[in-house]
This record gives C-alpha cells, sequence and structure tokens, in this order.
C-alpha cells in the first residue's frame, strides 16, 4: 500500500521575542514532524530547548540548499513531515528556502505556510506610510556603486518600499537614499519585539542626524521608506537648483536632485536651467 506523502511545514519564528511563536508552530514542530530543516542548527536547537522540544535539526542553509532540496522531498516520499524554520522570523524572507520550496511544489508534494513573525511586515504596519501597495525590496547591495544604482532605480518607485539594514552599513545607507531618492517621509524600525524596541521617523537625512549622534549603531534594522513628499505641480527645476546650489551642492549634483525632486528627467531639468541662461555644466550625461 503506498503511503501518504508527508508535509513541508514553513514555520515563522520570533524575531525578538519568544512570546511571538504561534501555538500551532509549537504543536507542529512537537508533534507532527520527523526533522526540522535549519539554517543554523544551534540557533534552532536553543529556540527548541526553550520550549521542550527534543526534534533532530538538519542544517539547510544557502550553500547546500541545492541538496538538501532533493533530500527532503525523499523524506515526504517516505511519509514523514518536515518544518522548515530559519534564524528568526518567516523563512524564504530574506533567509533560504526557496530552492527547497520549489523542489517540492516540483514533485506534486504538499507545502504548507504557518504565517507568525517577520520583521518586514511588523516594520510596515507600525511606520504609520501607507500600506495598500508595498514593495519588499530585502537587503540593498553593499557596495556603493551598486547600492546607488539600486536606489536610483526604485526612486519612481510609488508604492511603500521596505528594506533591511545592517547597523553597520546604514548611515551608508541613509545618505545613498537621501541622494538618490530625495526628500521622503521614512520609518527606521530597530530591535523589533525586543526589549530595546525603537522607532524612527522623519526623512532620511532626519534618521541620519539622530543615530549619527549616538556613540554606536546597534540592533537589527528594517527601514520603511513613503513615497516621494508631493511637489507643487507648478514647482519650478530652476528655483530648486538655484536652492540646492546656494547649500553647496554642485550644479550637475544640484541637476540631479531637483530632478529627483521634481520627478522629472534630469535631462528636462537640465534643458530649462539651459533656456534661463544659466551656464549649464559642461559635461551632461544621462
Ligand atoms: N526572515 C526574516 C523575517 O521574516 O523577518 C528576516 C531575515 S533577514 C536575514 C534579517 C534582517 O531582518 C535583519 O538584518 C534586519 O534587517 C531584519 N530584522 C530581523 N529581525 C529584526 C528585528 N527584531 N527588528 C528589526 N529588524 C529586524
Amino acid at each position: 500500500m503506498k503511503c501518504l506523502p508527508g508535509i513541508l511545514y514553513l514555520v515563522a519564528t520570533p524575531i525578538g521575542n519568544l512570546e511571538d511563536i504561534t501555538l500551532r508552530a509549537l504543536r507542529i514542530l512537537r508533534e507532527e514532524v520527523a526533522v526540522v530543516a535549519c539554517e543554523d542548527t544551534r540557533q534552532t536547537q536553543k529556540l527548541l530547548h526553550h520550549f521542550e522540544i527534543r526534534k533532530p535539526a538538519m542544517a539547510c542553509h544557502e550553500h547546500n540548499e541545492h541538496a538538501r532540496a532533493q533530500e527532503i522531498v525523499g523524506i515526504l516520499q517516505r511519509g514523514e513531515s518536515v518544518a522548515l524554520v530559519s534564524d528568526a522570523g518567516t523563512p524564504l524572507i530574506s533567509d533560504p528556502g526557496y530552492r527547497v520550496v520549489a523542489a517540492v511544489v516540483a514533485a506534486g508534494l504538499p507545502v504548507v505556510p504557518l504565517p507568525g513573525p517577520s520583521a518586514a511586515l511588523a516594520a510596515l504596519a507600525a511606520s504609520g506610510l501607507p500600506t495598500n501597495e508595498f514593495r519588499f525590496i530585502g537587503f540593498l547591495p553593499p557596495k556603493q556603486t551598486a547600492r546607488r544604482k539600486t536606489l536610483a532605480a526604485l526612486a519612481a518607485e510609488t508604492a511603500t518600499l521596505i528594506l533591511y539594514e545592517s547597523p553597520h552599513r546604514i548611515l551608508e545607507s541613509l545618505e545613498d537614499i537621501e541622494t538618490e531618492m530625495g526628500a521622503r517621509p521614512m520609518a527606521l524600525a530597530r530591535e523589533l519585539t525586543k526589549i530595546h524596541e525603537e522607532f524612527l521617523r522623519g526623512s532620511a537625512a532626519e534618521i541620519h542626524a539622530a543615530l549619527n549622534a549616538r556613540d554606536a549603531i546597534k540592533g537589527e534594522i528594517t527601514l520603511v521608506i513613503g513615497q516621494a513628499l508631493e511637489v507643487a505641480s507648478n514647482a519650478d527645476p530652476l528655483d530648486e537648483v538655484t536652492q540646492l546650489e546656494a547649500q553647496g551642492m554642485s550644479r550637475m549634483d544640484a541637476i540631479k536632485m531637483a530632478a529627483k525632486r521634481l520627478r522629472l528627467p534630469k535631462r528636462e531639468v537640465y534643458r530649462r536651467a539651459a533656456e534661463r541662461g544659466n551656464k549649464p555644466p559642461d559635461t551632461h550625461r544621462d
């Protein structure tokens, strides 16, 4: 007689506060699965130990996920269920697991998500920014050139953006956000669900100033970025350029920033500046 296949459970775990584990997650981990596939077995064993759950753990991270995916398919085909967890939060959200789920789906086997904590949604919900349309970006590239390119490409996005960032790179990223995306309402959520949970709200420059004044920036950080502040439809790009230059910005940077703020093509701002008899810069590249 052919046995029923097992189920792959995607189990969200706390992002700080252990009280955020769900009753269902505890039951599935305790009673339903043969093995827990996790990013870091030590990290997950600590969690299981806290809830007095004894279960074998299998390491499944970005370096072995491909092979593990096939092993997990084999376990499910034998009729045993598997829980997939990450170090914290919802697996697959800037965490490993996608290859496993894809392989299980391709094998025609069942996948059951157990919803629970995720820093992205917790930060978005408390940000005070529009939630009707949002886009999850995850981590920005660590190198500045690539990071700026990514941010420039996102500048036209009208949905609220959610990003993960490390405390070591947050100041640089905030500077790049200000340069590439202009003034926007933002919320920085730090240490969500933990004792020192904190929200900083304001523009990238304001949040940068608040963090920069500290001796050290610690903890886990999620950034939520709102739409560009509404600009008056009759705003004059040339006035904007002149103002930015008066603040010490070079002409080319002022044109770029004005274009972003007014949501106009750079070429257009450049042209209008030239038309008004203001000498444009010698080099012009779009
Ligand atoms: N899968 C996880 C989730 O659903 O939240 C995210 C994993 S990702 C590797 C880790 C990043 O999430 C951290 O670097 C930080 O940017 C964000 N994060 C995780 N826990 C957080 C917390 N308690 N407060 C704020 N941000 C957090």
